[in-house]
């Protein structure tokens, strides 16, 4: 089994469910058995307000939980070389998760045509560039992970087709050039229920890949409610499929001074 999940959020975050506080996520993760977790609230939950952050992080101190919790964030790219968070407000956190398609965000650049699947991928790639690039990204979560909200025209059925029609339009030397700097710079890429949840099994391929190229995995639940705590355990036989084992995955670097 594996006890780590590194993005989970709280009622911090306005998408969260209302009761799910940062005593209950402990509590629970630490029912559950899991050995380190990481509360991942989406920047602008805190209106960028270092006071905001810090309180944040006092509250989790409190919490006095007995395994290591630590205190990372959700940010967005917005577009080449511009982020939602800044460099100062980045630096009071553990780790930045970095989402590079953010579409239903206001400020963050879209598809020229969100019904094109070759404009998809060709703007999906430009903004997972944008994320690798990017100073304050420890990892690029959700990367080629279409949202249903955001691609509401279609169905279930049609967005997985319509996303396995995107991945074929990546242009794969690109996507391996830039797994190549990922791994050096020690970024993690993020694997979550979600992309099952959305049904974009294709993805794997996409993951077997980033393995490949000797590209650590987060593991992550993306949760927003109690529920979807649970549902990191529909991760496990992908986790297997794939060969992965606890060298293959990403932590959290922690800082001694
Ligand atoms: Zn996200
Ligand atoms: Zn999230």
């Amino acid at each position: 089994m594996f006890v780590r999940d590194y993005h989970i959020h709280t009622k911090l975050s306005p998408c969260a469910d209302r009761i799910f506080d940062v005593e209950k996520v402990i509590q629970i993760q630490q029912e559950r058995g899991m050995k380190e977790i990481g509360i991942t609230d989406h920047d602008f939950s805190y209106g960028y307000k270092a006071k905001r952050i810090e309180a944040a992080r006092n509250a989790i101190k409190q919490c006095d939980a007995s395994i290591p919790v630590h205190f990372g964030v959700e940010s967005h790219m917005l577009e080449y070389r511009s982020t939602s968070l800044n460099i100062q407000l980045a630096s009071y956190f553990d780790y930045v998760l970095m989402a590079p398609n953010h579409y239903h965000l206001r400020g963050v650049a879209p598809p020229s045509d969100f019904k094109n699947p070759k404009k998809v991928a060709i703007h999906e790639i430009y903004m997972f560039e944008a994320a690798v690039a990017c100073p304050i990204t420890d990892a690029v979560v959700h990367p080629f992970v279409l949202a249903p909200d955001v691609f509401r025209f279609l169905t279930k059925g049609e967005l997985s087709a319509f996303g396995q029609e995107v991945m074929r339009n990546i242009d794969q030397k690109r996507l391996i050039y830039q797994l190549d700097l990922v791994s050096q710079r020690g970024i993690g890429i993020e694997i979550s229920p979600k992309f099952i949840r959305y049904n974009q099994r294709h993805l794997i391929e996409f993951y077997q890949l980033c393995l490949e190229r000797e590209v650590k995995l987060l593991i992550g639940s993306d949760a927003h409610n109690a529920k979807q705590l649970e549902d990191l355990s529909v991760l496990e036989p992908i986790l297997d499929e794939l060969g992965v084992q606890e060298e293959h995955l990403w932590q959290p670097k922690v800082w001694q001074w």
